[in-house]
């Protein structure tokens, strides 16, 4: 039987507008950014001393679209009910080290291959997710391949923006050399491109581009020495001019930047005055140097475990040189966290870690509390946040590996990287994990008071509906016992019980841990 054409056309013009009208739909849904409405919810921003009560945050794929009381979402859109929790950025730790895995830097040298260590930094990445940690620096270690892991979703961390290998003269801070080595010897971490001895400008050239090339965002020198070490002493000014220059140059040529490893006051200047943007740990930090930082855009970041008593008591240390080493250290350092309150220069937070993941837990909530302690919890947290969002901006617009975003701040048009956290963190540092306590800290997995852990617009972690405690286990410290700390740091003696919590003395666990951190400053 033929059917007429003429009946036929309306039927096939209905069918082809019906098919159309539904692709048109279904491509509307799927072309529709995902909505995440937060409602209710008291706001840290990053930057404001103060929270701004009941707001509703629109989040729009990876990006804060709208903010405000009466901000509505869209009918297809999640909405999570904050319930007066504080929303606030995702937190930014402006140096750690997550290839340094090893039980300290030797043992990396001697025993580590590319699997352990690769096997080690996942398990660092993942800790520092679980921290409330979005977004970290890599100051020494890592390249390209972990973050690229990272952002392809086949495993969890933050956003790493790496340094490749560190870069330092023979005798310096980067040589991490057997002391039987010979001179420019091919060593595991050279190998791995974790660390390079360079001497001269051509050398460091050579290192810095490399970096570059194997996925680095900034390059890091290793300026002065370190206290704990053997050959390399504190006060050394460990590169030349030359060197610095042409590590600039290179970083430059990449429109990126160099932070520099530095301790001395000539040190901090020549870095200054040749172009190094961030200034790593700064102890001899004074208001010269405040100035010419203020002058040239420039930024520091502090580690304050650095300053713990309890490295006094370390085996590491008790050779007569090392003993020497410290002496003067302490004497040339005192001045440092009353001059960093004083000038309060534009100031990441660091923790510094050498070890793995389980050794680095106790340190990161210690360095969250010290923080606080020794600059009032508001500076913490801008440390923690928008500061670090600048730094991380640092690294320009070419080997920014996340080039698009606005970190560590809640404002419109920022990048999704959100923390929803019970209670009021200008309050009391300890809901986003801090921790008096270091060594004799009770081992935790994340922070319970940490809700929600969104990176990208994704989330990590979301604990809304479970029933846990208000606050972790953690006692604050009185004023007096604070008060306390920070004269005993400053003098960086004695008290090391009361400091580190550890009662019953040190464990041979905490000594080892000790020893890891003291091996790096
Ligand atoms: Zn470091």
């Amino acid at each position: 039987m033929r059917i007429s054409k003429k009946l036929m056309m309306p039927v096939l013009a209905l069918t082809v507008s019906a098919a159309l009208l539904s692709s048109t739909l279904v491509n509307a849904a799927e072309d529709a950014p995902n909505q995440i409405l937060f409602k209710n919810v008291n706001i840290f921003d990053g930057k404001s001393d103060e929270l701004n009560n009941g707001q509703n945050v629109l989040v729009e794929g990876n990006v804060i679209k709208s903010i405000g009381k009466d901000v509505k979402a869209g009918a297809n859109a999640t909405v999570i009910d904050g319930a007066g929790r504080t929303l606030m950025p995702g937190l930014i730790d402006n140096h750690v080290h997550l290839t340094l895995n090893g039980k300290n830097l030797l043992d990396i040298e001697a025993n580590m291959t590319w699997e352990d260590l690769a096997i080690g930094s996942v398990a660092m990445a993942k800790l520092y997710l679980e921290e409330g940690f979005t977004t970290v620096r890599d100051m020494g270690g890592t390249n390209g391949g972990l973050n690229r892991a990272i952002k392809s979703g086949l495993i969890e961390g933050p956003r790493v923006y790496s340094s490749g290998a560190f870069i330092g003269g023979r005798g310096g801070h980067a040589d991490f050399a057997l002391f039987t080595s010979r001179q420019g010897g091919d060593t595991n971490m050279s190998r791995l491109n974790i660390s390079h001895e360079a001497n001269g400008a051509d050398a460091v050239t050579a290192v810095a581009r490399n970096n570059f090339r194997q996925g680095a965002s900034q390059i890091k020198i290793m300026q002065t020495g370190g206290v704990a070490s053997l050959f390399d002493p504190w006060q050394l000014n460990g590169m030349t001019v030359d060197e610095i220059k042409a590590a600039v140059q290179i970083a430059n040529d990449y429109q990126s930047y160099v932070a520099a490893h530095s301790y001395t006051k000539d040190a901090m200047l020549r870095a200054l005055d040749l172009g190094v943007k961030t200034i790593e740990h700064g102890f001899m930090f004074d208001g010269d140097i405040n100035k010419k930082m203020k002058k040239n855009g420039a930024y520091i970041t502090t580690n304050l475990t650095a300053f713990s008593p309890l490295l006094a008591k370390i085996p590491a240390l008790n050779a007569p040189q090392n003993q020497y080493k410290l002496k003067t250290a302490t004497a040339a350092f005192g001045g440092y966290l009353d001059n960093v309150r004083k000038y309060k220069p534009k100031r990441g937070h660091q923790t510094d870690c050498v070890g793995d993941a389980n050794a680095c837990q106790s340190q990161i909530a210690y360095e969250k509390s010290l923080n606080g302690e020794f600059f009032g919890n508001h500076a913490a947290l801008v440390s923690m946040t928008s500061i670090g969002g600048e730094i991380a901006k640092l690294s320009g617009p070419v080997v920014n590996p996340y080039p698009e975003t606005t970190l560590g701040v809640i404002q419109k048009g920022a990048t999704a990287d959100i923390l929803l956290v019970d209670g009021n963190p200008l309050k009391d540092l300890s809901v986003i994990g801090a921790n008096p306590k270091w060594f004799d800290a009770a081992p935790r997995k994340g922070v319970k008071t940490i809700r929600i852990i969104m990176k990208d617009g994704k989330i990590y972690k979301n604990t809304l509906n479970e029933k846990v405690a208000a606050t972790p286990a953690v006692t604050p410290l009185t004023k007096e016992e604070a008060l306390a700390n920070f004269e005993a740091f400053k003098a960086n003696q004695v008290a090391f019980e009361k400091l580190s919590g550890c009662k019953g003395g040190l464990t041979d666990d905490k000594l080892h841990a000790l020893h890891q951190v003291a091996e790096m400053h």
